[in-house]
């Protein structure tokens, strides 16, 4: 995933993930004198919540020497997620969320100029994402949601994933183990409803046998395989309104930004 000279952009919210794999990255890094990390945190504007978070991430940056940039949806996007909260959109808070801050993320490491962009999914987001999406009926996302995730044509930067295959349970172990201060306030919005569904279900069938959630991620992987040849898998376009890559015409982004009122 890494090489030698990257310069990584690591997603950094505050949450036990990101800041276990900040630890790892720069563990990693201090080997490698010509590799360089900057730590990227995003404030989508959830009051009571984010605050707190953005502290212990800017704490553990000073710790480890780790530059910090601060990027918020309001600066980028003219709206936040306690806004949109409000409004009478099409879905739900965490919907805009997710898809914004991704490109929040892509913006800021184009900015600093970052060769890769890491972020901070254990094995249970990466399934928990996998059957949404099959779920949602979006064959094209659940094939395409890599753990590495790299543009042929080295238009876009591209993503990493390091704790892909990392349970969770054992990424709240390390944060522990290593006495991290990490944010445990749940966010105000909630998580999606189905997301909720399906990270329970996992959860069962993961306790009565043992193993599901690594056989779901590798069949997946099998399967990336043998489609990564695919044009529908494996075209991306620029997103004519933004530049980001998109496997249609406009970025989901922009067609979210687009459905906000003014
Ligand atoms: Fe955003 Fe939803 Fe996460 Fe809150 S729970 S930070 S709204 S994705
Ligand atoms: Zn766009």
């Amino acid at each position: 995933m890494l090489k030698h000279d990257d310069h990584v952009a690591v997603g950094v919210s505050g949450g036990k993930d990101s800041l276990s794999l900040l630890h790892i990255l720069v563990k990693l890094e201090n080997r490698y004198p010509n590799s360089k990390i900057t730590a990227i945190s995003v404030d989508e504007g959830i009051k009571g919540y984010r605050e707190e978070a953005l502290l212990i991430a800017r704490k553990a940056c000073e710790q480890l020497g780790v530059r910090q940039v601060v990027v918020t949806y309001n600066d980028l996007f003219g709206t936040t997620i306690d806004e949109m909260s409000e409004m009478e959109l099409q879905q739900t808070p965490c919907s805009y969320c997710g898809v914004l801050r991704r490109k929040a993320i892509n913006k800021a490491a184009a900015m600093i100029g970052a060769t890769k962009i890491a972020t901070a999914h254990n094995l249970d987001d990466e399934v928990q994402t996998l059957l949404l999406n099959m779920l949602h009926g979006d064959s094209w996302r659940a094939m395409r949601s890599s753990p590495m995730l790299r543009d042929p044509r080295g238009k876009f930067l591209p993503r990493i994933k390091p704790l892909c295959e990392i349970p969770e349970k054992e990424v709240v172990l390390y944060a522990y183990l290593n006495g991290f201060d990490f944010q445990s306030v749940a966010c105000p919005h909630g998580h999606e409803a189905l997301r909720n569904d399906v990270r329970n279900f996992l959860n069962q069938m993961e306790q009565k046998h043992p193993g599901t959630k690594f056989t779901l991620q590798r069949t997946t992987e099998k399967l990336r395989e043998l489609l990564a040849g695919s044009a529908e898998v494996s075209q991306l376009n620029e997103c004519a309104k933004c530049g980001d890559p998109t496997p249609h015409e406009v970025c989901e982004a922009c067609l979210m930004l687009d459905a906000i009122p003014a």
